[in-house]
């Protein structure tokens, strides 16, 4: 799967470029041990990286510490660069819940050895992505209770409300950068409650306004 699917009216867009934030809430950088950033921290996962709702999260055989992180996704509509914040909320098509599975301790390894972190994050299943929902059925994307239980078991319960960057300031920045094209996501960062996940664990995500999103760990 490389589309992101709408619920109402089945639409459906291609994927683009897959645009993460490190460290965007601050509760989280405290327990990875980091800076709370003053610029976003940015990295990209490949669209090969998609699973649907309902796949089987597969991991690497290399790696002893796969971690789950949930994340609030904005779906890019249409292009633009150098966006201003006071208009980036015009880009945004809707909204989706996604997982940023993280190989934590590769991840931990390129950190130590100043490597990039493409295999850490970007591997086969690493993104696993709900059905989104149009911008029109989320009355305030910074005001949503997200979640995730694992087992049954809550382990990440936050609100979007406690991300550093919004959603204006990262189209901003981003677009900066990247030009931002319709089908692009945008993974806004992960709440604190990061921690590792098993082989046949359940993985149950919620967004509020948005719905759910299940898969498994093969
Ligand atoms: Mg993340």
């Amino acid at each position: 799967m490389n589309r992101v699917r709408f619920k109402e009216g089945g639409r459906s867009l291609s994927v683009g470029k897959i645009l993460c934030l490190g460290r965007n809430y601050p509760e989280h950088a405290r327990e990875m041990e980091a800076e709370a950033p003053t610029i976003p921290v940015v990295f990209l996962k490949p669209s090969t990286a998609l699973l649907e709702p309902g796949g089987k999260i597969v991991i690497p055989s290399f790696c002893r510490q796969p971690h789950h992180e949930v994340e609030m996704v904005v779906v890019v509509g249409k292009t633009g660069k150098d966006i201003r914040p006071d208009d980036a909320m015009d880009h945004v098509e809707g909204y989706a819940l996604g997982l940023d599975m993280t190989l934590r301790d590769v991840q931990m390894e390129a950190k130590k050895k100043g490597l990039p972190w493409s295999v850490a994050k970007g591997f086969d299943t690493s993104a696993p992505l709900s059905e989104a929902v149009p911008r029109n059925a989320v009355r305030n994307p910074h005001a949503l209770d997200i979640s995730l239980r694992v087992n049954g078991a809550l382990r990440q319960n936050s609100n979007t409300r406690n991300m550093i960057f919004g959603i204006p300031e990262i189209i901003a920045y981003l677009s900066s950068i990247f030009t931002l094209e319709a089908g692009d996501l945008l993974f806004t960062g992960t709440p604190e409650g990061v921690g590792p996940v098993h082989h046949g664990d359940t993985l149950e995500a919620s967004l509020e306004s948005v719905g759910t999103l299940t898969v498994r760990v093969e």
